[in-house]
């Protein structure tokens, strides 16, 4: 089965008309530039931002469900407009997106599991926002953490022996914390380190921002150099839009 990255960019690209030339790189096109976070898989885009229609369209693929891991803008903002899709999501994230005009709701708590189209998606809880609590999901041989502000032992375990980990790729060696410790991002050298000796194959950052806008290749590189270092024993992956891979 194909997954499909759609979009793998944060908010942070919306720094559109910065002078910095780093940032511009976004818009240059090919791996560098990037929609907002979604994916694909068997009929179900997991996050639904604003751009997703036009991605989905692009990449020829209609979705029959939308998942939402949480209501942030970079990730939910394509249910501002109308649509008939069944939208699976926390309360707290309905709450969030109430001025949305979401009408086909299907409220799920973070532990539990969504059947849809054959595929079994166990959600749990990611923190990430206490405004805006994340669920990540494990499906087959994928755990998918999302945006996340630490990368704490029910990840770590819900992630023990799974062959691809998709994760948080916001921030290279700092951990970003907002206003008032809100929103948290972890960092990828941190992730990395944590990830280490636990059976995965395949480390997949994804929701780059402009912390992490190197060019794509070197960093995939600089990335890879540093699992060699610290002995870990996945190959480590930037996502990027059109991205595929066999789950
Ligand atoms: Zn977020």
């Amino acid at each position: 089965m194909k997954l499909t990255f759609l979009g793998t960019g944060n908010l942070d690209r919306s720094t559109e008309k910065s002078d910095d030339p780093i940032t511009n790189a976004y818009h240059k096109g090919g791996k560098d530039h990037r929609a907002f976070n979604c994916l694909f898989l068997n009929g179900v885009c997991v996050d639904y931002p604003e751009d997703a229609p036009e991605q989905l369209e692009k990449y020829k693929l209609k979705p029959r469900a939308i998942i939402l891991t949480h209501g942030h803008y970079d990730h939910a903002s394509g249910l501002k407009k109308p649509t008939t899709i069944p939208v699976y999501a926390q309360q707290t994230t309905f709450d969030l997106l109430s001025s949305y005009p979401i009408t086909h709701k299907r409220i799920v708590r973070a532990g539990q599991g969504i059947l849809l189209y054959g595929i079994k998606y166990f959600t749990f809880p990611v923190k990430h926002s206490f405004t805006s609590p994340s669920m990540g999901m494990k499906f087959g041989k994928v755990t998918l953490v999302g945006d996340c502000g630490e990368v704490d032992p029910m990840v770590i375990l819900k992630t023990t022996g799974q062959r691809i980990v998709i994760t948080d790729g916001a921030s290279l060696s700092k951990k970003i914390v907002s206003d008032k410790g809100i929103e948290q991002h972890e960092s990828i050298l941190e992730q990395m380190n944590k990830f280490k000796s636990k059976g995965i194959k395949h480390l997949v950052f994804t929701g780059m921002g402009v912390r992490t806008l190197y060019p794509h290749e070197k960093l995939e590189i600089a990335l890879n150099q540093y699992a060699d270092k610290i002995n870990a024993d996945y190959q480590v992956s930037v996502a990027f839009d059109g991205m595929e891979i066999n789950v």
